[in-house]
């Protein structure tokens, strides 16, 4: 990659460098033990969260898309899960909608290879992150898993009314970072967003996935692992 003119690297936060999945996962089998799902919905843990993370990943998508409300995802995604395995309790999802945003970020496990990155890279380049997730959550994150200290501008994109891919985000990320195109890459593990938003507009994007993705885009390039960000930089 040309990285030469590259001063700004953009970060996105889930399952980019914060192991969403694994975090989120302790939190819910902290509260699947606590409200007995074993009993009433009939299943193992492993089948249970299965059938979450693809309705979480649903509606999440609609979330992106302006289709459901953050308040809507939030319970939605424990509700259809429980009615998956015919237990109705719309109580019980707000409580966990709650309950989850309570404990999930706490957890502090990182994607491998997060923080010997950030280290080789912080020196070198300005560092950000622009992240879709809810505000009241991704400090919490960035504090207790020590990630905080590496970058200068955390750009929650709720905070400014545009989600990923939307490319207003981008452009008001530049402004924030008084930065020049040129001067940008994003990195993220969401194609649709983090990556296809920044080729859009017209930055630099760098795809972190084991999943092989093609695209044509001079400025697009594919990782499958976080580390070898340093042949880049
Ligand atoms: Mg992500």
């Amino acid at each position: 990659m040309n990285n030469s003119t590259i001063k700004h690297i953009f970060f996105d936060l889930d399952n980019t460098l914060w192991d969403f999945e694994k975090n989120s996962r302790e939190a819910l089998l902290h509260l699947f033990n606590e409200h007995h799902i074993k009993t009433h919905c009939k299943t193992e843990f492993e089948d249970f969260i299965e059938i979450y993370e693809t309705v979480n990943h649903e509606l999440w998508n609609l979330y992106n898309l302006h289709q459901i409300t953050k308040g809507e995802l939030r319970y939605q995604r424990f509700y259809k899960s429980f009615l998956h395995f015919n237990y109705n309790n719309l109580q019980l999802a707000h409580v966990w909608a709650d309950q989850y945003i309570k404990i999930s970020p706490y957890k502090t496990h990182l994607i491998d290879g997060a923080m010997d990155v950030l280290l080789y890279l912080k020196d070198k380049y300005q560092l950000h992150i622009i992240t879709n997730g809810f505000k009241e959550v991704q400090y919490t994150k960035l504090n207790y898993s020590k990630l905080a200290p590496f970058f200068e501008h955390v750009i929650i994109s709720e905070e400014y009314g545009y989600n990923k891919p939307d490319i207003k985000i981008f452009d008001i990320a530049k402004v924030l970072t008084s930065s020049k195109i040129n001067e940008c890459v994003m990195i993220g593990d969401n194609y649709d967003t983090d990556i296809l938003g920044a080729l859009n507009a017209n930055w630099k994007a760098i795809y972190l996935s084991n999943q092989h993705k093609t695209n044509e885009d001079k400025n697009y390039f594919q990782i499958d692992k976080l580390i070898k960000l340093r042949d880049y930089f």
